[in-house]
């Protein structure tokens, strides 16, 4: 018999591709496992959305996005040159690994973090080296100032929800003068501080956010980076190798107008975070242990039970959750932040559990 992978590039079949956590098709679910808004997006960006709809669909994009960047750059102080606009944020991380750090040292990341991470390194034959989190789940960040091609890291970080303070991103970039620093800030509007304001500080500094948690837009796919007018040109490059179009039409209009309704979006987040206080209470009055969150879900172990075993049981329940394998990942699940009948509803079921 013929090798079904005789026609694949070398390595390909070395490749490990992230798993993403199950999108069930049916309906009846509590879905907890990918840290969704559950709300809505802004009436607003639907009807941009449908305005879009209504014209100009034969007409390829604008390539430079560049509505959508004016509007990142009125939120946030800066230049629409100093915001590159992307097909989901995991688009614009695998452009920065290809953008940044190939350059024959180690990349650096957490042991503990987004399991993207080693994906692009490998997938852009980048080495790379983890640094373990301390027994508090905390980032030692001395480690992320050894010799290195680049350092990357969420704010908060996932899945442990757990904040970074800003002078600690700071020494970062300071102790890194000749690589990039990335800040994955996919969570930062549920109780981080950006690092965004270091940028005039900091040309080796790109802050990467996402539409698809605190702006209930995951369906749209987009996201942007922020940073030195040089990080962005050097990330356009990458696009312009592979793909000049990737924000279509559509997800431009929703996008802009996104960002413009700040009204819906501090309400909406505001929400989320009020739920998982009550949540995280809820937990801890029935044994649960829970790291401290930052984000739009909660890293939370059962007294006795493993990850898998609760996931397991809220599962037969219709209550999806997260798992990871890996070390000291045994007994913490990751659960997402949804709306106060859903979360009381979690709570009821790991009563009984
Ligand atoms: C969700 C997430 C992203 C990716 O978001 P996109 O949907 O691709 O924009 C990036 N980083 C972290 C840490 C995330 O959790």
């Amino acid at each position: 018999m013929s090798d079904p992978n005789q026609f694949w590039s070398t390595g390909l079949d070395q490749l490990a591709p992230y798993v993403p956590g199950e999108q069930p098709q049916g309906g009846g679910w509590i879905k907890l496992n990918t840290n969704e808004n559950p709300y809505p997006p802004s009436p607003k960006v639907i009807e941009a959305i449908q305005e879009a709809l209504g014209s100009r669909m034969p007409m390829y994009p604008d390539p430079q996005s560049s509505d959508f960047r004016q509007s990142v750059a009125d939120r946030f102080q800066l230049l629409p040159e100093q915001v590159f606009a992307g097909n989901g944020s995991d688009e614009i991380l695998a452009f920065a690994f290809k953008a940044f750090f190939v350059r024959g040292q180690e990349v650096l990341f957490p042991d503990i973090s987004y399991s993207f991470y080693p994906v692009y390194a490998r997938a852009t034959g980048v080495p790379f080296r983890t640094v373990a989190l301390d027994a508090h789940f905390q980032i030692p960040f001395a480690e992320l100032c050894a010799p290195n091609s680049g350092v990357i890291f969420p704010n908060p970080n996932a899945p442990t929800a757990l904040k970074v303070e800003l002078g600690a991103v700071e020494q970062v970039l300071v102790q890194n003068p000749h690589s990039v620093v990335i800040v994955d800030e996919a969570y930062v509007d549920f109780g981080a501080e950006s690092a965004v304001p270091l940028i005039a500080n900091y040309p080796n500094l790109l802050v990467v956010h996402t539409l698809s948690k605190s702006r209930s837009l995951a369906g749209l796919r987009v996201g942007w980076a922020m940073g030195d007018r040089g990080l962005i040109e050097a990330l356009e490059r990458v696009r312009d190798s592979v793909n000049s179009y990737t924000v279509d039409r559509l997800a431009q209009a929703g996008a802009a107008a996104a960002l413009r309704d700040e009204a819906y979006f501090l309400e909406t987040t505001r929400k989320v975070v009020a739920t998982r206080e009550r949540f995280v209470l809820g937990l801890e009055k029935i044994g649960f242990d829970v790291v401290p969150s930052s984000a739009n879900f909660v890293f939370t172990a059962h007294p006795t039970l493993s990850a898998f075993e609760l996931l397991e049981s809220l599962r037969q329940r219709k209550i999806l959750v997260r798992a990871f394998k890996g070390p000291r990942l045994e007994r913490h699940a990751r659960i997402s932040i949804g709306t106060d009948e859903e979360m009381d509803a979690v709570l009821e079921v790991l009563q009984e559990i």
